[in-house]
């Protein structure tokens, strides 16, 4: 492995360890003594999505994790939540043992997580993949959500209503102390 530093072509392995996705390794440049790290990936058999309008395109993970971290964005989950959410949806896509899954069915497996994540995420997300193309269908899907009837396992979930940016609002127009 070729060292970044000084570019000499030995290093030495001086740790090894599995993480989930493959084999970590941290190196030590023989010559400048410069300390890095490598990943070996599996390589899985190709995944292929089908799309509604028909096309076919490989199952990009680092596409799905940008979607689901502006879904996410600002929201209280603990860091690396995005990333568990897609590995676990990878690899039971990857247990599924076909090289050709629906990209209805990926969205289906994602929203299904988030749900019981993250409300705000939840719809955000969903409001981006499932095309909410009227504010009707969008109304009934926050209403089942506020209604209850999928509660959200993660104990820190803010309620989903009032809005963020009114209860914002409200805090900077009586600020703490004040009568
Ligand atoms: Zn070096």
């Amino acid at each position: 492995m070729r060292c970044p530093y000084c570019h000499h072509p030995d290093s030495r392995v001086i740790d090894s360890r599995d993480v989930d996705t493959g084999i970590r390794r941290r190196r030590e440049c023989v010559e400048c003594k410069s300390r890095f790290t490598t990943y070996e990936r599996i390589e899985a058999q190709a995944l292929y999505v089908i799309k509604k309008d028909g096309r076919r395109e490989e199952f990009d993970r680092t596409k799905l994790l940008s979607g689901l971290r502006i879904a996410c964005a600002k929201r209280p989950l603990p860091i690396g939540t995005v990333e568990r959410l897609v590995n676990d949806v990878e690899s039971d896509l990857r247990r599924l043992g076909r090289t050709e899954v629906a990209s209805t069915m990926v969205g289906e497996m994602v929203m299904e997580r988030l749900k019981v994540l993250d409300h705000i995420a939840y719809v955000r997300f969903a409001s981006v993949y499932r095309e909410f193309t009227d504010l009707e269908t969008l109304r009934r899907e926050v209403e089942t959500l506020a209604s209850g009837r999928e509660r959200p396992s993660a104990p820190n979930q803010l309620p989903l209503l009032p809005p963020e940016p009114l209860a914002l609002g409200r805090r900077r127009r009586r600020p703490a102390g004040q009568p």
